[in-house]
């Protein structure tokens, strides 16, 4: 007989993770170390969403909501340019009205405190949930941002970020940093052009290559008896009031105690109804890798243009863009251009022309900023998603506490103000 929660529901011992990326992978690991048998279903495979190509950067320390009163400043310039680092499409459907609506009202000074107070206590353990997953067996490591500088051409364009740190500060996280200059932000970091003036050198930082680590945290799943089904399509989810039904579109109807959404950019289509009313909207960011001369020891971020850059292997990746579309359409080669452009006179040595994987992706993206996380309107059905540009920093923290609150059936205080029924 199942042994019962503090909510006096069974402790689930089998359950369904919907979704492959970090998140799903997390909340499956930290359920299989409170016992539990996962089986994990991803329509195409691991990390096949956006958790393959993005910037890979652990960075707790800045890892703030994303509506905040400057981003309203690129959403009117964007409107205007397919090559501005915020693209908005002219015609817009009424789910994106929706998410615009919600955003905008969220996009002001008292609500961002009050959504980096609720980030706080989170991104104060996401490091060392990374660090539960390497002791407990993940062969992947998390690499110290050695030279994470935000670069600038001017001192003046930095002043952006610095009053953003010290609201950071106001806000209980710690983030040290030191501002460089030009010369100096080049002695650490000798692929910064000699356009850079001026520099931000973030510290205790962390960055993996996100679609290994994604892959070995996959492997440890299976190696700890989880399965992992590609291919497998979630089509529909049903309470039966014991336990869910999940069916897949390629026919495959199973029972489990429990399920957990993970899906991403996706997320809205089957939480919807279980009374998600929070919409999911994509915003999507363009990623590729080039040769560099000397490829940095960390992250290199170029605030200005909304290029991330960061050392994958023997190449560096340079991402970004926030393109408000659906998570289906095309990569658009316009995107592309633009990042390249944009990052082409402030590194050194780098052969921008030579792009190889070239790559689009979706940012679950929330109209307060915060993540979904927790029972939906049925207590066996739990999202776990919406994490915006933060997805990969966030991931394990997010499946360690989620796992706690489903085999607990205590509220975990840190997860309080990311309810999906919010
Ligand atoms: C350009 C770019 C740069 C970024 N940089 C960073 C960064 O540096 N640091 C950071 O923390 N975050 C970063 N992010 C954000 C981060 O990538 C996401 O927040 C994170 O990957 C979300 O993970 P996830 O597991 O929720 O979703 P995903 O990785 O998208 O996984 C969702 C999965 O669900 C599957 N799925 C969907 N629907 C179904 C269904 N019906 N049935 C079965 N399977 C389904 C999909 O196939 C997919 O594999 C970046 C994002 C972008 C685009």
């Amino acid at each position: 007989m199942a042994s019962i929660t503090a909510a006096g529901t069974p402790v689930p011992e089998r359950v369904a993770v919907v979704g492959a990326g970090m998140v799903g992978l997390s909340t499956a690991w930290f359920l299989q170390e409170r016992g539990v048998e996962v089986v994990v279903l991803d329509r195409e495979g691991v990390a096949a969403g956006s958790s393959w190509g993005n910037a890979g950067w652990l960075t707790p320390g800045i890892a703030t909501p994303l509506p905040e009163p400057a981003v309203l400043k690129y959403g009117i310039r964007a409107v205007l340019s397919p090559s501005s680092p915020v693209y908005v499409p002219p015609s817009a459907n009424p789910s994106f009205l929706k998410f615009v609506t919600g955003f905008t009202a969220h996009s002001t000074m008292k609500a961002w405190k009050k959504a980096m107070g609720a980030l706080v206590p989170v991104n104060d353990l996401s490091l060392e949930s990374f660090d539960l997953l390497q002791a407990g067996g993940v062969r992947a490591e998390t690499r110290e941002a050695k030279s994470f500088l935000a670069s600038y051409r001017t001192a003046q364009e930095r002043t952006t970020l610095l009053e953003e740190i010290e609201h950071i500060h106001a806000a209980g996280q710690s983030i040290e940093f030191e501002a460089l200059t030009g010369d100096q932000a080049r002695a650490i970091e000798p692929s910064l052009s000699d356009e850079i003036g001026a520099a931000i050198l973030l510290k205790g930082q962390r960055f993996i290559d996100p679609g290994s680590y994604v892959h070995a945290l996959a492997d440890s799943v299976r190696a700890r008896g989880g399965k992992i089904l590609t291919g497998a399509t979630v089509s529909d989810i049903r309470d039966t009031g014991r336990g869910v039904v999940v069916t897949t579109a390629e026919g495959a109807v199973e029972e489990f105690d429990a399920a957990v959404l993970a899906t991403g950019a996706w997320l809205g289509k089957l939480a919807r109804r279980f009374g998600v009313r929070n919409v999911v909207q994509a915003g999507r960011g363009y990623s590729f890798s080039v040769a560099i001369d000397h490829v940095p020891n960390g992250p290199v971020y170029f605030p200005a243009q909304r290029v991330a850059c960061t050392p994958i292997g023997d190449r560096l990746r340079v991402a970004g863009m926030m393109e408000f579309r659906k998570p289906e359409a095309a990569l658009d080669q316009r995107r592309i251009r633009a990042i390249a452009e944009a990052a082409r006179p402030l590194l050194r040595g780098a052969d921008l022309d030579a792009r190889q994987d070239e790559w689009v992706g979706s940012r679950p993206c929330t109209v307060d900023g915060l993540p979904l996380i927790g029972a939906t309107r049925s207590p066996r059905v739990y999202a776990a998603g919406g994490h915006g540009m933060w997805g990969i920093t966030l991931g394990p923290v997010t499946g360690r506490l989620l796992a706690e609150t489903m085999v607990t059936g205590k509220q975990v205080e840190q997860l309080r103000p990311f309810d999906p029924m919010r």
